[in-house]
């Protein structure tokens, strides 16, 4: 029988899968396939961005699965450079159909950009009226800091039901989380099992390239005989986080889903927490804007 994943009921009570799939950095060319293979496997969150440049092709990975529509949770994210009212509008049509979807289950601004807080402001409000519109059925962000969600809700309605971060166990934003859920905010973790530091191996402790390495992780692992990666969505999933791990490999996509069966205890938990070292290695949330990744995402 084919494994589900346990549900997270948001703010507005509408429900997402806790672990999902991923596509950042999926070739187009794989990634039919590979969102094909996840929802095979039991993944009904897809995550994808239109800024991954792939939305196409998970539309088509979504129609060759054959699901029925009502048992996928879709999210796709408004890039910066749409910001503003009218933009962020064309921007979410324009993912729609490339997508081959008629709505979204979550769609969210995929960072804050303070240098031009009014712009992201004037997203959000475009986002409101698409979800009062029923176009989405949830609406959320990604990146803020307590801050950024300070800001954004003195000047708006509508609290994101989503704040999507870089969250792993060398940055375990303890402090967001906690506001995150002061504010009813449920905490989705990029990088769930630490694929930024591939893409940024300077930013790794001494101790470990990233945290599926890290001796406390495999030590915990062997002891499960499951695979680090397994344990970290465990840790991710007992402490009431959505993750949306990412792979182009069939036997990882597998993999990654299949952490039903087994728990951690408190003392693997905390151990875990303790290798939080504070500091990011993906993008600054604080200095973000259009031009920390120039992207071109074209119309058609
Ligand atoms: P992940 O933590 O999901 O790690 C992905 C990396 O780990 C890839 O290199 C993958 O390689 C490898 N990997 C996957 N499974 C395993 C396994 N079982 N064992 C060993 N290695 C494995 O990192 P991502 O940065 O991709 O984050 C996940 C998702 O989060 C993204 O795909 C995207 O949807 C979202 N995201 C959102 C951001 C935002 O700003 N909102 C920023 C970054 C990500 P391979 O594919 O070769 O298997």
């Amino acid at each position: 029988m084919t494994a589900t994943s346990p549900a997270i009921t948001l703010n507005n009570d509408v429900e997402i899968p806790a672990l999902g799939f991923g596509v950042f950095l999926t070739p187009p060319e794989e990634t039919a396939s590979a969102v094909e293979t996840a929802i095979g496997d039991g993944y009904r969150l897809i995550d994808t961005a239109a800024a991954y440049l792939n939305e196409h092709q998970v539309g088509e990975g979504i129609r060759r699965a054959g699901i029925v529509r009502s048992e996928l949770f879709v999210t796709t994210k408004l890039w910066v450079a749409d910001y503003g009212y009218d933009k962020a509008r064309r921007a979410f049509d324009t993912s729609l159909r490339k997508l081959g979807l008629d709505f979204l289950d979550l769609y969210m601004l995929h960072w804050p950009v303070p240098s031009d807080f009014d712009d992201t402001v004037a997203a959000w409000k475009a986002a409101e009226t698409l979800l009062g519109e029923g176009r989405v059925r949830a609406i959320g962000v990604c990146n803020f800091t307590t801050a950024h969600l300070e800001q954004l809700l003195a000047q708006t309605e509508i609290v994101p039901a989503v704040n999507q971060v870089e969250l792993h166990p060398f940055l375990t934003q303890t402090g967001l989380q906690e506001n995150n859920r002061r504010l009813g905010i449920v905490t989705q973790a990029w990088s769930p099992i630490g694929g930024v530091y591939g893409r940024n191996p300077d930013a790794a402790p001494d101790s470990a390239r990233s945290p599926m390495d890290h001796p406390v992780v495999t030590g915990i692992a062997a002891h499960h005989d499951k695979t680090p990666a397994q344990v970290l969505l465990r840790w991710h999933l007992q402490q009431g986080r959505s993750a949306i791990p990412k792979s182009v490999h069939a036997e990882r996509i597998a993999e990654n889903f299949d952490v039903f069966d087994f728990s951690l205890d408190d003392d693997e938990l905390k151990a875990i927490d303790g290798l939080d070292t504070g500091r990011r290695a993906g993008s600054d949330p604080e200095t973000f804007n259009a031009s920390s990744f120039p992207i071109t995402i074209d119309e058609a």
